[in-house]
């Protein structure tokens, strides 16, 4: 199976992409991800996406782009991927095009979320982050059972950087400007399928199964 999940930040790409990789048993390829995870290591590429993502901005194509190519050779790919949060320009998209039909390899279907502004602006600034074991939590619709600490393992909870109501707005903007005009992108390809992101995780999910079981 090979999926983009595409929607704002705060979607649930993270977490539905998380419950496929369990089932399915394919990587679940998060740019994000693999940025902060640069940015903690400061490495070259780390340290100059660093500055647009504290902006809540997008790091430039090229850099994300090149993330991809590599990610999408490596072996545990041969069976199949969830892309999550990539890609999220038009030159991304068509960047991914030429890199699959390289590697022969065709998209299944894209899947959008659709969430109301304000619910993505609520779940972000409530979003907290495990530092140990990366389990995510929500102050308000997942709190852990003592304030700050993971339930899991002990370990202290954070809040990611732009997660911070400012930057989140600008994020949102950023993917209002820049990334929605990928929904009728992969409209025109036939493989959109839009999927109503207000409802619970679980039923969120069952909806994507039922989508790829028709795909
Ligand atoms: P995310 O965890 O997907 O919300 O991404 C966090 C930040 O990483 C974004 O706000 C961007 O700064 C950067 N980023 C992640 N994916 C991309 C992408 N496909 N293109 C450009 N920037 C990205």
């Amino acid at each position: 199976m090979k999926l983009i999940l595409l929607g704002p930040p705060g979607a649930g790409k993270g977490t539905q992409a998380k419950m496929l990789t369990e089932r399915f048993g394919i990587p679940q390829i998060s740019t994000g991800d693999i940025l902060r995870g640069a940015v903690k290591d400061a490495t070259p590429m780390g340290m100059k996406a660093k500055a647009y993502m504290d902006a809540g901005a997008l790091v430039p194509d090229d850099v994300v782009v090149g993330i991809v190519q590599e990610r999408l050779q490596q072996d545990d790919c041969g069976s199949g991927f969830i892309l999550d949060g990539f890609p999220r320009t038009v030159p991304q998209a068509d960047a991914l095009k030429v890199t699959l039909q390289d590697l022969g390899k065709d998209l299944d279907a894209v899947i959008s979320l659709e969430v109301d502004t304000e619910a993505l602006v609520e779940r972000l600034t409530g979003r907290r982050t495990c530092c140990n074991c990366g389990r995510g939590f929500h102050v308000k619709f997942d709190p852990p059972v003592s304030p700050g600490v993971c339930n899991a393992c002990g370990g202290e909870l954070i809040q990611r950087e732009d997660d911070q109501e400012e930057t989140i707005r600008k994020r949102l903007e950023v993917y209002r400007e820049q990334t929605s005009p990928l929904i009728q992108y992969y409209r025109e390809e036939g493989l959109l399928v839009e999927v109503d992101g207000m409802q619970d995780m679980n039923r969120v999910q069952d909806q994507i199964l039922s989508v790829l079981r028709a795909a």
